[in-house]
């Protein structure tokens, strides 16, 4: 199938050629239809998927066939989780509309209201919120919602994570009731099938790939390591596999300062991004890695949620996440759009449980080895020895270097 096939307008298509992109991914084949004949939609989608072109590109199209009404009232909002994602939402909107008449805005906490309420005032067709900022602009009558055609929850999950379902119904109540709403969201827990079930309509279910299962490009990997090891072997693992690109995973913001601040005195180029960093520093410390001037980008979940950083080859969780869901989150950072990737777990032995619920969720084992000069002095509790990998010789297919590092036990 071909983007041609969709039912998209010349200027869509031409965005879409001049992007670069030559096919559309499985959750745009599916979703882009059912949008343009004005559906609700549920869909399940990770970042990575190209679930952004899936909304933004229909809505576009929706958008662009009515009339502009005098004083251009906003007629699209979408909601994200993080400031970053909402800033990339714009940033792609803005990318696929260049042949349009259409006016975007992004607006966030963390930074002076000043300006988006200037940008505001000129009038705007698509708003990008994060709910926290819209409810306060809403608050101060310095917005209104009551034009609205197509409400779009992405990350809906996160969302809920971060607390935002009250503010999410209270949006909800702030606008038409006539609308279409589209909800994407990489997991589905219990409170989210209520959400959607309490304001979609009748609506469309389109899949990426199936629940709560990991992209099949990503190579993932276990090493078990002692604790006090790990920013040693994440060194290790970075210089000796010549490693350019790569995201850390950590749980802490002290914990990833600490890890970046070892980075670089081991002489890698390294930034920390977590919630408690200024919104100037995420924003110029993303730019930096996505140009490769900053070689490992080391996160909390919350600030990486949402990044765009196409072909990511490496993700490494120097910790892992308490929540198994996290991990699927983390991991759908690399493969992402027909690229390979590869996702390294270091786990110490206080941890092994944690690989334990990561495996019921995916439903499939880990593979898992020790590098050699790393090998643990705790055993593992929760885990025989024997099931690690023993094997010894053959070596796994790699997608990056640093292949004659690892020694299976
Ligand atoms: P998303 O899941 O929306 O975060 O998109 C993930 C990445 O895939 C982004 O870098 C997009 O620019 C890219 N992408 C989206 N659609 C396509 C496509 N049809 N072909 C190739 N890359 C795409």
């Amino acid at each position: 199938m071909s983007f041609n096939d969709l039912g998209l307008s010349d200027a869509l298509l031409k965005a879409i050629s001049k992007k670069g992109y030559d096919t559309p991914t499985p959750i745009q084949q599916k979703a882009i239809p059912f949008i343009l004949e004005r559906r609700d939609i549920l869909a399940s989608a990770q970042t990575g998927t190209g679930k952004t072109a899936g909304f933004t590109l229909p809505m576009l199209q929706i958008l662009n066939q009515g009339k502009h009404l005098r004083n251009r009232p906003i007629r699209a909002l979408v909601l994200t989780p993080t400031r970053e994602l909402a800033a990339q939402v714009l940033e792609d909107i803005k990318t696929y509309s260049v042949f349009m008449d259409i006016k975007s805005l992004v607006i966030f906490g963390g930074v002076n209201q000043n300006p988006q309420v200037n940008a505001l005032r000129n009038g705007i067709d698509i708003l990008v919120a994060t709910p926290g900022r819209l409810l306060d602009l809403h608050n101060q009558r310095l917005l209104s919602l009551s034009n609205i055609e197509i409400l779009v929850l992405d990350e809906a999950d996160r969302m809920l994570d971060m607390g935002f379902l009250r503010d999410i119904r209270k949006i909800i109540s702030l606008i038409p009731s006539k609308r279409q709403n589209l909800l994407f969201s990489a997991t589905f827990s219990q409170d989210i099938k209520k959400l959607a079930s309490s304001f979609l309509h009748n609506p469309a279910t389109v899949e990426a790939t199936p629940e709560n299962t990991t992209a099949e490009k990503v190579d993932q990997l276990v090493y078990h390591v002692d604790k006090s090891r790990k920013p040693a072997l994440t060194v290790k693992l970075i210089s000796e596999g010549n490693w350019q690109q790569v995201l850390v995973f950590t749980r802490t913001k002290h914990g990833a300062n600490r890890l970046s601040e070892k980075l670089v005195k081991s002489g890698i180029s390294s930034a920390a991004i977590h919630g408690n960093k200024s919104q100037n520093h995420r924003t110029k410390t993303l730019d930096g890695f996505k140009k490769g001037d900053i070689r490992v980008l080391v996160a909390t979940d919350i600030a990486a949620r949402g990044l765009d950083i196409p072909l990511l080859p490496h993700v490494i969780n120097f910790e892992l996440p308490n929540v198994p869901e996290d991990y699927v989150h983390r991991i759908g950072r690399t493969g992402r759009a027909g690229a390979s990737g590869e996702a390294i777990s270091l786990v110490s032995e206080d941890e092994v449980a944690y690989v334990r619920g990561i495996e019921r969720l995916l439903n499939q084992r880990l593979p898992n080895e020790v590098i050699e000069g790393f090998e643990p002095t705790e055993q593992p509790q929760g885990a025989k020895p024997d099931n690690r990998n023993k094997r010894s010789g053959k070596s796994r297919p790699r997608s990056g270097g640093g292949g004659n590092l690892r020694r299976r036990r």
